[in-house]
């Protein structure tokens, strides 16, 4: 069963994608919890953390670098901004297609929140 990510990635779902190409995917999420609140996938269906492969070094480094550059798109690079992955229960995963949320646009507080 396709992931609702994966439904994005590939055009059956509408998103607000901001950046796409041949490795990743980045679309705003449905329910922004800061006032910039994308998410960056892998177009690779890649559960959980505890999935990624040695092979997938370049893709999830990738991920880290178009996030960069998204964070300076958006304004927010210089303020600061946070990169965040769940995984699994523990961490609140909903979408099980791996993802990094970045978050910016005001102060975010401390990490956890309690
Ligand atoms: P998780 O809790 O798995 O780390 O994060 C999943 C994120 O996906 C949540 O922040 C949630 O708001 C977002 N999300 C869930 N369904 C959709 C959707 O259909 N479209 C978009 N753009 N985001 C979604």
């Amino acid at each position: 069963m396709a992931t609702l990510f994966e439904k994005i990635i590939n055009g059956e779902m509408d998103a607000d994608i901001v950046h796409q190409d041949s490795q990743v995917t980045a679309f705003r999420d449905i329910d922004p919890k800061a006032p910039t609140h994308i998410l960056v996938v892998p177009n690779k269906a890649i559960a959980t953390v505890n999935d990624i492969a040695d092979d997938d070094e370049l893709v999830i480094g990738h991920m880290v670098t178009v996030a960069r550059d998204l964070a300076r798109k958006e304004g927010i690079a210089d303020d600061g901004f946070r990169l965040l992955m769940n995984c699994n229960e523990h961490a609140g995963q909903e979408v099980f297609h791996l993802h990094m949320h970045l978050l910016g646009g005001r102060p975010l507080g401390p990490m956890l929140a309690g």
